[in-house]
């Protein structure tokens, strides 16, 4: 019965991807927080001792659907968390991969790595091989389109990552024929992953930019990048569209916490608005309801098609091992669960 009422979506699932320690914790010999059973999904969260009042431990245990080690390759994520989704964008269902958690935890090294060594591709650079080597191996009577986008949502406000003016706000629109889009988004179509790889590099170089520009902004958004593939099917006359997007969401640690001083209300509320409208659209949609509140913030709003229905979602969740972001993993650990 119970099991009935929190009935886990197939179509939705959650993964753990636990960094190593990095040079500062090492040097600091700060303690481990985490305790993960890898073969069961299962992870232990331990309290700092020094935090824990009047009792020897406090121990808290997350489901997930598969937990990555921290000697866990780019490859390995990249095999169980995104190939599944790019396979099915050639069957026309949209596919949407999410990294969420605290800054520095490895978002944009799991969605971005280092592409210049194959062996650091992060999730992004290996689907554009993916997908060019599944075009390159396809029969004969299909003929492919490959569009790119990318944007930055920040403040609620939506950006062109890839158009000529970067700071210009657009507009999320709905039409009955095409549903949601992004007014005057610049789409690029693409041919080879020399081509598309050029377009990322260019978007990322525009976000940094912009981020150096306005106080650290690229952890405080969420940048989307989205491969639209066309498939033509010449022997049935037939074409089916499918859409992937990959998202590096913003930091998920409060403002406070972070110390960034200068930042209005009005921006700290718009990403702690976001992620927690993304968390509640995820749960309602593990939890099959009826209503899903996806108008709640933009980033769900341009996200709608891709999530929910045929679609599928991968919520990838960062953290860091050490009993000194014991906070911020809990509350990671906590929204993940939440999607389960
Ligand atoms: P975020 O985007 O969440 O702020 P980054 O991706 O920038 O975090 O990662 C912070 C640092 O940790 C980077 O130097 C990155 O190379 C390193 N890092 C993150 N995850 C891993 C990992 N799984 N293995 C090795 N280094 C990692
Ligand atoms: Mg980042």
């Amino acid at each position: 019965m119970g099991e009935q009422q929190h009935r886990t979506s197939n179509n939705v699932k959650v993964f753990l991807r636990v960094r190593p320690f990095n040079d500062r914790e090492l040097k600091e010999g700060t303690g481990n927080t985490l305790d993960c059973d890898y073969r069961n999904h299962v992870v232990m969260l331990q309290k700092p001792k020094d935090k824990c009042v009047g009792k020897d431990t406090d121990r808290k245990y997350f489901q997930l659907d598969y937990i990555f080690a921290p000697n866990a390759t780019q490859l390995d994520v990249y095999r169980l968390a995104a190939a599944p989704l790019v396979e099915q964008v050639f069957d026309g269902y949209n596919g949407t991969i999410f990294a969420y958690g605290q800054t520095g935890t490895g978002k944009t090294y799991t969605m971005t790595g280092n592409y210049e060594n194959p062996e650091l591709r992060g999730i992004i650079p290996n689907t554009f091989t993916h997908i060019f080597t599944q075009i390159a191996n396809s029969s004969e009577d299909r003929s492919f389109i490959v569009k790119v986008m990318y944007l930055e949502i920040y403040n609620e406000e939506v950006r062109d990552l890839l158009g000529v003016d970067p700071n210009r706000r657009l507009q999320i629109k709905e039409r009955t024929d095409i549903g949601i889009y992004v007014k005057d988004l610049t789409g690029f179509t693409v041919d080879s992953v020399e081509s598309i790889t050029q377009l990322m590099d260019r978007g990322n170089k525009n976000r940094i930019t912009r981020s150096t520009m306005m106080n650290n902004v690229s952890s405080r958004s969420h940048a989307v990048f989205t491969i639209v593939v066309e498939t033509r099917h010449r022997d049935k006359n037939q074409t089916t569209v499918g859409k992937l997007n990959l998202v590096d969401l913003a930091g998920s640690e409060r403002v406070n916490k972070t110390g960034v001083s200068g930042i209005g209300l009005r921006e700290s509320g718009s990403i702690n608005q976001s992620l927690l409208t993304l968390g509640n659209v995820i749960q309602a949609l593990v939890e099959n309801k009826s209503f899903i509140p996806y108008r709640n913030s933009k980033l769900t709003r341009l996200l709608q098609d891709s999530l929910g229905g045929n679609s599928k979602t991968a919520m990838i969740s960062m953290v860091g091992p050490a009993e000194s972001d014991y906070e911020e993993t809990y509350s990671t650990l906590r929204y993940a669960h939440k999607a389960k």
